[in-house]
C-alpha cells in the first residue's frame, strides 16, 4: 500500500496531503541528488506519535546543524495529525495498531528551496519480528572514532541526515553474514551505535540489574527510545549508567538490547555468532518502562 504524504512549505505551511502516486520529487532536489536533508522516524500508535516532542527537539538540532530552516513544531504537529487521518490501516499488534511516521526535510530546488514532507506507512513485518524474536548482531568497525568529529561542525555529528547510505550498506553486509543488525566500533573497539538503533546494556551488581549505554553526545545519534527506556527505568528506582563499553562488556553482560523508535526494544542473541544472555523477563519489564512513553 502507497504510504500517505503530506508536504509542508511557504505555500502550505501548515501542510497540504498529496496523492502519493503521482510525481512528488523534481530531478534537481538537493535532498533527493545530494542526501542534503535531515529526518526522524517515529511510531504512531492509536494515531498518537510517541515522544513526539523529543524527535521535534532533535529535527530541529538537525536543521540547526545544516543550516536549513525548519517548519515549527505546530505545523509539524498539524501535518502530521492530517497525514494519521488520512492513512491506510496500519499494523496491529498487541500495542494498537501502529504506523510508522517520517518527518523529512530537503533542501530541495534552487528556485524553490527546503520543504518539509510527513509519510506514513505501516509497520514492516521484519520490525515486528526483531521485537518479539530478537537479533543476531555483528560488531564492525566504524572506520574512523565520530567523537573526534564532534570539534569540526561540518561533519555533521549527532544530526540525522537523508545522507543514509554506509547505514544501510552495512545492514546489507550484515545479512550476507547471516545477522539483522551491526554495532559499530570505535577504532580503540569502543561499542558506539547500530546502523539504526542504539545499544543498551544490562549488568547485575550485587542482585541489581544497572542498564549502560555510550555516551550519546560522543559522534553517536542520542537515541530518543534509549533516553525514554532510562527515563522509565530510572522512575522504577533502576540505576543507569554511560559507556565507554566495549565488545567484553557486551559478551559478558546479563543482556545486551537495540533500541529505535518502531523497533522499540529488540533483545541482542547472538553477537559474531555467540549466544548472548538474554531474558524474557527483563526483556518484558524494559518494554513496560517504554509502553507509557
Ligand atoms: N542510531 C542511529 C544511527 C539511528 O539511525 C537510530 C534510529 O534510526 C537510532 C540510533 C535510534 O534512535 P531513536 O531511538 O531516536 O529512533
Amino acid at each position: 500500500m502507497a504510504p500517505t504524504v503530506v508536504r509542508i512549505d511557504h505555500n502550505s505551511p501548515t501542510g497540504t496531503l498529496l496523492d502519493a502516486s503521482a510525481p512528488l520529487i523534481r530531478i534537481d532536489d538537493e535532498g533527493y541528488t545530494r542526501g542534503d536533508g535531515v529526518f526522524e522516524t517515529m511510531l504512531a500508535v492509536d494515531s498518537q506519535v510517541r515522544k513526539f516532542d523529543l524527535h521535534l527537539t532533535r529535527l530541529a538540532n538537525s536543521a540547526r546543524l545544516l543550516k536549513i530552516s525548519d517548519p515549527d513544531d505546530a505545523a509539524w504537529r498539524q501535518a502530521t495529525a492530517l497525514a494519521l487521518e488520512s492513512a491506510g490501516p496500519g499494523t496491529r499488534t498487541g500495542l494498537g495498531v501502529e504506523h510508522t511516521v517520517k518527518l523529512l526535510i530537503s533542501r530541495g530546488t534552487p528556485d524553490e528551496g527546503p520543504y518539509g514532507l510527513v509519510i506514513v506507512s505501516g509497520v514492516p513485518d521484519s520490525t515486528i519480528e526483531q521485537r518479539e524474536n530478537g537479533v543476531r548482531a555483528m560488531l564492525l568497525p566504524r572506520g574512523h572514532d565520530p567523537a573526534e568529529d564532534t570539534s569540526y561542525p561540518w561533519l555533521l555529528a549527532g544530526a540525522k541526515t537523508l545522507s543514509y547510505a554506509v547505514n544501510m550498506a552495512v545492514l546489507r553486509h550484515v545479512k550476507s553474514l547471516g545477522a539483522q543488525e551491526a554495532i559499530f566500533t570505535a577504532s580503540d573497539r569502543r561499542i558506539l551505535e547500530g546502523a539504526t538503533s542504539s545499544v543498551v546494556v544490562a549488568r547485575r551488581d550485587q542482585g541489581r540489574l544497572t542498564l549502560f549505554t555510550p555516551e550519546p553526545n560522543h559522534g553517536i545519534l542520542p537515541g530518543t527510545t534509549q533516553g525514554a527506556l532510562f527515563e522509565g527505568a530510572r522512575d522504577s528506582g533502576w540505576d543507569v549508567g554511560f559507556g565507554p563499553l566495549y565488545p567484553k562488556d557486551l559478551m559478558e553482560s546479563d543482556g545486551v538490547w537495540l533500541t529505535s523508535s518502531v523497533r522499540l526494544l529488540a533483545p541482542v542473541t547472538h553477537l559474531n555468532n555467540q549466544a548472548l544472555a538474554t531474558s524474557p523477563d527483563v526483556t518484558e519489564t524494559l518494554m513496560g518502562f517504554l509502553r507509557s512513553r
